[in-house]
Parts: C-alpha cells; sequence; structure tokens
C-alpha cells in the first residue's frame, strides 16, 4: 500500500488519507479491494516467471555427459556466432587441433558409455540450453614459443559449485600424471567465456545450469605434447575419464543448489591495497599491485581467495580475502561489472 502514497501521489494521497481516516469503514473496503487486485497481478507476474525460468531439475536416469571437440562442424556455427565460423583451430606442422580433439572424444565416448553413463557428443552449435550433469570442450593449443607447454582448464566464469569441483575434479586428474606439466597461468578470457556455455549471451550455449569446463590438452606447436597428442588419444581421453570419475564421487547430483552459478557482489580493496597474484597461492608471482580502495568484482573463490578478472590490461588474477575492505560497494557499479562476461 505504501506506493498508493508515494512519491508520485505524496499531495493527493495525503488528502484522501485524511478523507479515509475520516470514515473508517470506507477505508477498510477499498483497502480490501485494491490489495485482492493488486495481489491477483503479482499472481500473475509470479507465473509468467517461473514460467520463463523453470525451476532447476536435476536430472534423472543415467549421468549424462556431453563432449564436445573443439571446433567440429565450426563452419555450421549460426549467425550469432558469425564472426567465429572460421575458428578451425590450431594447426601446426600438419596437425590439426580439430583432428586430436575429435580422436580423444572418440576414445572418451566408449569409456563414458562403459561405466554406465550416457554420452553426447556435441558440434560447435551447441543445442540451445544444452543439460548434461557435464559438458566438457576438448582443445589443444596453439603458442609463439615452440617450448611451451602444459596442459590448463577452466570453468565458466562465477562457475556454479558443481562446475569448480568439475574443474577441480579435471585438475586433480591432469596433476596426478606426473609426466605432464600445467600450464600455469595461462588460462585465458576466451576460455573462461567460452561462447559454448556463455548462456547469459548466446542461444546456442549450454544451460547455465549445465557443469561445464574447457580443457587445453597440451600444445600442438610443443613437439613432446603434439606427439603424445596424436599417438596416445586414449591416454587423455583416460584423464578426462578420471576426472570425470573424481566429480561424480564427490558431487551429489541431486542438490540442485549445486547448481546454480555463483553472485559475486563488488568489494573494495582495503586501506593497506594488496597484490594480485597467479595463483590462489601467496607463494605464486605478483601480477597486480592494487591500489587502496579499488573496487573489485570476483569472478569465482576458493578458500580465503577471490579470483578477478581486470581490465586494463586484461588480467586474471587471484586476491587474498585479506586485501578486501569489508565493506561492500554500492549496487550501483554492479551492472557495470556485469559487462565482464
Ligand atoms: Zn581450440
Amino acid at each position: 500500500m505504501l506506493s498508493l502514497f508515494g512519491e508520485h501521489a505524496r499531495r493527493r494521497g495525503l488528502i484522501a488519507l485524511i478523507a479515509l481516516v475520516a470514515i473508517p469503514g470506507l477505508a477498510a473496503a477499498i483497502v480490501t479491494g485494491l490489495d485482492s487486485a493488486r495481489f491477483a497481478a503479482a499472481q500473475r507476474e509470479a507465473a509468467a516467471i517461473a514460467a520463463a525460468q523453470p525451476a532447476i531439475v536435476p536430472l534423472e536416469g543415467p549421468i549424462v555427459v556431453a563432449v564436445q571437440p573443439g571446433h567440429w562442424k565450426i563452419d555450421e556455427l549460426p549467425a550469432e556466432h558469425a564472426r567465429r565460423n572460421r575458428g578451425i583451430g590450431a594447426v601446426y606442422a600438419g596437425v590439426r587441433e580439430l583432428d586430436i580433439n575429435l580422436a580423444v572424444v572418440d576414445a572418451l565416448v566408449p569409456m563414458i558409455r562403459a561405466r554406465g553413463w550416457t554420452a553426447l557428443v556435441v558440434p560447435a552449435t551447441v543445442p540451445p540450453g544444452l543439460r548434461a550433469d557435464a559438458f566438457i570442450s576438448v582443445h589443444a593449443d596453439w603458442g609463439a614459443d615452440i617450448n611451451r607447454n602444459g596442459w590448463k582448464l577452466a570453468p565458466p566464469w562465477r562457475p556454479s559449485p558443481a562446475a569448480s569441483d568439475l574443474a577441480a575434479s579435471l585438475r586433480a586428474a591432469f596433476a596426478s600424471r606426473s609426466e605432464l606439466r600445467e600450464d600455469v597461468g595461462g588460462i585465458t578470457v576466451g576460455m573462461r567465456g567460452y561462447f559454448g556455455f556463455a548462456s547469459h549471451r548466446y542461444t546456442n550455449a549450454s544451460s547455465p545450469y549445465t557443469p561445464a569446463a574447457l580443457v587445453e590438452l597440451g600444445f600442438v606447436t610443443n613437439t613432446t605434447e603434439r606427439a603424445r597428442m596424436v599417438s596416445n588419444p586414449e591416454y587423455y581421453a583416460e584423464i578426462i575419464m578420471d576426472g570425470l570419475e573424481r566429480h561424480f564421487f564427490s558431487w551429489s547430483r541431486s542438490d540442485a543448489a549445486s547448481l546454480v552459478p555463483r553472485v559475486f557482489e563488488t568489494m573494495r580493496i582495503s586501506e593497506e591495497g594488496g597484490a594480485a597474484f597467479l595463483t590462489p597461492d601467496a607463494g605464486s608471482r605478483v601480477v597486480r599491485r592494487l591500489e587502496p580502495g579499488e573496487p573489485v568484482r570476483p569472478v569465482d573463490a576458493t578458500d580465503g581467495w577471490y579470483e578477478v578478472r581486470f581490465r586494463d590490461p586484461s588480467q586474471i588474477a587471484w586476491i587474498p580475502s585479506s586485501a578486501l575492505a569489508q565493506d561492500r560497494v554500492a549496487a550501483a557499479t554492479e551492472a557495470d561489472g556485469q559487462g565482464n562476461l
């Protein structure tokens, strides 16, 4: 009822209020009438919102794993991805990334099925709102320096707890192979904002409730890694399978809340300023000095650390929570942060 006497009708409302107070029975009748009319409208609105955004229903039946050989059928991308439809992926020394991605997925699909799970193979054009218990896009990287090597993988920006667990499980599987190294700090903005799971921007993207990760197996430009990826795609399929098993062992499918992407408020760097690190580890390289009071909007978090995407220069880095001021920045700056995606 407050808005009836709100900003716009304050004066007239005051007069009406005086009149209503003078005739209590009439006031009650009018108020009741208005309330039920408003309630009906609010109910219709709620129903419309619910219809547009169905509740998150955990999947039933066998576990569904969607795998995407990166860049597969890239020329069939719809108009919304027009500028990407020539992105055939890395090529070096006669080896195409696409062929590596396809061979790894070829080896992975029977492994998923042997476990009793359902395997979906997804082209570059992701079916709109694709639901799966896990969605993994498989890639191999290209480096200007042929000595550069290592795997890396990333969940979307602001991942759901399930997506974070999927990425952590895959990371643990890769890290358990002592012959491989991680391309630490190599995760790019393009990986995190990968169009195949950027559901807030594109129709042809997986559902925000599908835990997703983009995996870069290694570098086609590195002699050792190129040879391993070409000759032994099963080796990489086994690592991904190991990661999936770790994830489904630790994550409960019925936990619908774990499928909701996380939301982070804008925060400020403390008055003392601070440093942003390459990884959530104070022993890792400092990549940026933080100005006292500088606003930051996290894209991910882990114990005691917040991951932030900076612009100018474009960087993804980790801030210890001790470097953050306790007060929160006004909601006005939040809309600005949405552009990060
Ligand atoms: Zn790729």
